[in-house]
């Protein structure tokens, strides 16, 4: 299809409709035309509430002040995630989005670490780290400082509907036109199969050049029309359910997310500003809804105060994410439990892909290849991660975690089990969103040891080296008289 892209279509204004047009319009500006068609009868799933650090990026990019921001989406900070009961039952431990200690020499900072444990050294890889220490104090301050041992990525807790209509009035001001309407027929050419236009119930017709896929489970143009296939996951990650409610919200606000497993299943407690988002996720080949109803209803500390809302899913992705005019972005696209909030994330990857991609002299079946490639491996290498917290589990309350310990696992994950347990060293893949320290922490904390450390771990005289670590460990002490109890950050920093 070689002429310019003029007009981008979007289908659907859930949180990835409005993500897609903000950003295409931010980045393109008055050469293309962006609208963008929805529907309130239909709605969106609206459950997502937890991000990882980019989603800084985007906003920042979007020109979004921080504080308007958490203001209009009832937002928190999210140093961590919490993971309870993950390995054995009564166990916990933070995957945070620092790193942990300090470069030391050749290799990474676990081997160093690694040595010294074994010679004596009573420290955890966690104690080495500014956003644990932060999460266990409940605290948080922004850090204005070049020195990279103080680094504290962060990322936020917020209500994804406020979010996606935030970024409604933001795209609406920059010139993105919206139309609300059930999309009832989708119009083809009938020689190349492209998309031409969307037809609306009352008869109004949209044309368009680039058409993005953002109807949600719905897929109506990637997977409906155009028939693209969905790649099934669920014999890696079983869990097809999921039963949310909201909750008041008492107690001081944490700054992470908390993921508690159950013996069949985990549950999420995210912090607003204004209450608690929770909620169970099951495979109904193990649990039934009902128990999975009382299993959450059991573990909430307070009163619910909406109803419990059920959601089924499908977790895999399409076997391509760009096919002729259409992307697919956000849930049309494919869906991952959101384990380690990764959705939203996805949705920002895409469309900064597209972007970099876009196809303004026409598209050209190479970008597409491209686009699709990127995108496969990005989304496989989450899958892998998400597999990882389950299949290195050492309970045995339930054939659900002895079955997910049991099964055979991608061998690109298996791959980097064995090297990490080998010589404590990670595998890496480009467009893995998840960086070394990510992997190890969850990596440790799930139980695996390495049997051995870098070799270059032993050059330093290991007096030398356990002072080296214990002044790492005090240093990054050195920024908590700064910090602040998260509720009283929030307060102080949104009044300014
Ligand atoms: P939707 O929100 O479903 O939007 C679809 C849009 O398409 C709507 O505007 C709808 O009106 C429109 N539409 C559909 N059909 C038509 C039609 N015929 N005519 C017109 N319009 C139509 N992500 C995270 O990053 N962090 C999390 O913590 C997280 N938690 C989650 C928990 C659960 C249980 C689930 C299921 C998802 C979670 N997610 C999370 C994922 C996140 O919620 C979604 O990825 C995100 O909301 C994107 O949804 P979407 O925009 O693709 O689809």
């Amino acid at each position: 299809m070689h002429h310019p892209i003029k007009k981008v279509v979007i289908a659907g204004g859930g949180t990835a409709g409005w993500m897609a047009a903000s950003l295409l319009k931010k980045v393109l500006g008055a050469q293309i035309e962006v609208e963008l068609v929805e529907s309130e009868d239909i709605g969106i799933v609206g459950v997502g509430e937890a991000t990882i650090p980019p989603i800084q990026t985007f906003n920042q990019f979007l020109g979004i002040d921080e504080k308007d921001f958490l203001r209009e989406t009832n937002g928190t900070i999210k140093l961590a995630i919490k993971f309870e009961n993950w390995r054995v039952d009564g166990e916990s431990y933070f995957h945070t989005f620092g790193a942990p200690g300090a470069n030391m020499g050749f290799c990474n900072f676990q081997h160093y670490w690694m040595r010294a444990s074994q010679q004596g050294l009573n420290k955890s890889l966690w104690d080495f780290d500014l956003n644990y220490l932060c999460c266990k104090d409940g605290t948080f301050n922004k850090i204005n400082s070049q020195n990279p041992i103080f680094d504290m990525p962060y990322a936020y807790h917020f209500d994804s509907a406020l979010y996606g209509r935030f970024l409604r009035k933001l795209s609406e001001q920059a010139g993105v036109k919206r139309t609300e309407g059930i999309i009832d027929k989708i119009q083809q050419c009938e020689k190349s199969g492209h998309i031409t236009a969307l037809k609306l119930k009352d008869g109004t017709e949209i044309l368009g050049d680039l058409f993005v896929d953002c109807t949600g489970t719905r897929a109506l143009l990637m997977q409906k029309t155009l028939g693209v296939k969905y790649e099934d996951w669920s014999h890696y990650l079983p869990a097809d359910s999921a039963l949310a409610v909201q909750t008041e919200r008492h107690e001081t606000t944490a700054p992470y997310t908390r993921s508690i497993a159950h013996d069949k299943g985990w549950q999420w407690r995210i912090p607003l500003t204004h209450r608690n988002g929770n909620g169970i996720v099951f495979s109904q080949q193990y649990m039934n809804d009902d128990d999975a109803h009382q299993r959450l209803v059991n573990n909430l500390d307070t009163k619910m105060v909406n109803d419990v809302r059920k959601i089924s899913f499908n977790t895999g992705r399409t076997t391509e994410q760009w096919h002729k005019n259409v992307v697919a972005i956000g849930l049309s696209s494919g869906f991952l439990e959101p384990l380690e909030s990764t959705s939203i994330h996805l949705i920002q990857s895409a469309v900064v892909r597209l972007l970099k991609l876009f196809p303004h002299q026409g598209i050209e079946q190479s970008v597409i290849d491209l686009y699709n490639e990127e995108s496969k491996v990005e989304y496989e290498t989450i899958r892998d991660f998400i597999i990882l917290h389950y299949h290195v589990n050492e309970r045995t309350d339930s054939d659900f975690w002895i079955n997910m310990r049991e099964m055979s696992i991608p061998s690109r994950l298996q791959n980097k089990i064995d090297v990490f347990s080998q010589v404590g060293n990670m595998l890496n893949d480009q467009h893995d969103i998840f960086r070394d320290a990510s992997w190890l922490q969850v990596m440790l904390g799930q139980g695996l040891t390495p049997k051995d450390y870098h070799p270059a771990a032993n050059v330093p005289p290991i007096d030398q080296l356990q002072q080296a670590l214990e002044q790492i460990a005090e240093a990054k002490k050195q920024p908590l008289a700064k910090m602040l109890a998260h509720d009283e950050f929030l307060k102080h920093y949104l009044s300014a």
